[in-house]
């Protein structure tokens, strides 16, 4: 076998940077896992996916672009760059579509980065960032999460300031605690972040966090890049679409190496249509509110305290890593997908996606019972 493997791999190698790195994904699939674990999942509640799907409009409109499959989207997503940035008050040379926030977090980090450049994030925080940093050679720093969950804005400022960073990355609302931050203490961590700094602010589940004040798209667009996306609230995960908001010249500069034709044209007739179904957008947020109360309940009835949530899922401190480790491969077992976040002390808890009010219900049911065997 190995002397196969010797005979097929390409004489040549491969670049020096991707020879180098681990054999890594940022998260395994459920599908990957049904095929591990080989039982089908029947509770899909571990990858912040909708499972209140996707505008009833927008499915109509992708249909309709279906049968235009056979050529290119526009390149330049130039119809769904004007609607948002007319919403957004920015010019709509400050847009740039992507095939989701995964694929412009790479971008960025292939824009950014020379080999060594440092980046600073939260311990614990979005893998898939890490994953691309990584990728284009930069240099992780990270700064523990405060006891509160929250992310630590004076830690990373302060980090950014000592490893002179390129590159500071914030989820608000954070991904996997649900905390978040209103305008104020955005705006004053923007201030004391290096001029050099580039803040690379994913807003993934924005939408959700009721009531939240958020920064204007306009604010300091030449230190921030904000990453919104359609795959949470939006229920369009699978179409893959998502943009950012920055700088017209970063803009520029991403579309020096971007994947042009990387964004196809049923996900951008997907994404209009669903900028202007409100009423279904307001119902989901409605019902991620309901689903977010009743998930707390159960947690608090069998002794857990939940951590205030911003997002469209809920974080759930067990106690240990291996209470959480047991608790997700008791569920997975019983065909509950769920996840727990793989650096300590987050990998203490379990991330609950927010399901319908009746998955919800079965997952209390299930989690009750694995809970009441693993206390023994
Ligand atoms: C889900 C998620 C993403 C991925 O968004 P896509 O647009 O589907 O690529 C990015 N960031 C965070 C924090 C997320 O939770």
């Amino acid at each position: 076998m190995a002397e196969q493997r010797e005979r097929t791999a390409p004489a040549g190698g491969y670049a020096r940077l991707v020879a180098e790195l681990p054999a890594t994904v940022p998260f395994i699939a459920p599908e990957a896992l049904e095929r591990m674990s080989g039982v089908p999942i029947r509770l899909r509640l571990g990858a912040n996916e909708s499972p209140f799907g996707s505008s009833p409009k927008a499915v109509a409109a992708m249909r309709e672009a279906a049968s235009g499959t056979a050529w290119y989207g526009d390149p330049e997503s130039r119809d769904l760059r004007l609607v948002l940035a007319n919403r957004h008050g920015v010019p709509f040379e400050a847009i740039s579509v992507g095939s989701g926030i995964d694929e412009l977090l790479g971008l960025i980090a292939r824009v950014f980065l020379n080999p060594g450049d440092a980046v600073v994030t939260s311990l614990g925080g979005y893998p898939t960032f890490n994953y691309h940093v990584a990728g284009y050679g930069g240099t992780l720093h990270f700064v523990p999460y405060t006891d509160a969950w929250q992310n630590d804005l004076d830690g990373l400022a302060e980090a950014a300031h000592r490893t002179s960073a390129k590159l500071v990355y914030l989820a608000n609302p954070d991904n996997p605690t649900g905390t978040v931050f209103g305008a104020a203490q955005l705006a004053a961590f923007i201030d004391a972040l290096p001029e050099q700094t580039t803040l690379v602010l994913d807003e993934a589940y924005v939408e959700f966090a009721a009531g939240l004040q958020t920064l204007p798209m306009s604010h300091c667009m030449n230190r921030v890049i904000r990453l919104r996306t359609f795959s949470k609230a939006y229920g369009l995960a699978g179409a893959r679409i998502g943009y950012a908001v920055t700088h017209p010249d970063t803009v520029a500069a991403f579309d020096k190496v971007r994947n042009h034709f990387g964004v196809n044209r049923v996900a951008q007739a997907g994404a209009l249509a669903a900028l202007e179904d409100t009423v279904f957008l307001a119902d989901v947020r409605r019902q991620v509110a309901a689903g977010q109360a009743q998930l707390t309940e159960v947690a608090h009835r069998l002794g857990y305290r939940p951590v205030p949530s911003a997002a469209s899922f809920l974080f759930i401190p067990v106690g240990s890593a291996d209470r959480a480790a047991r608790t997700a491969e008791a569920l997975l077992q019983r065909g509950v997908f769920i996840r727990v976040p793989g650096v300590a002390p987050l990998d203490e808890g379990l991330r609950v996606t927010i399901g319908t009010r009746e998955q919800l219900s079965q997952f209390a049911e299930i989690w009750a019972q694995v809970d009441r065997e693993l206390r023994g």
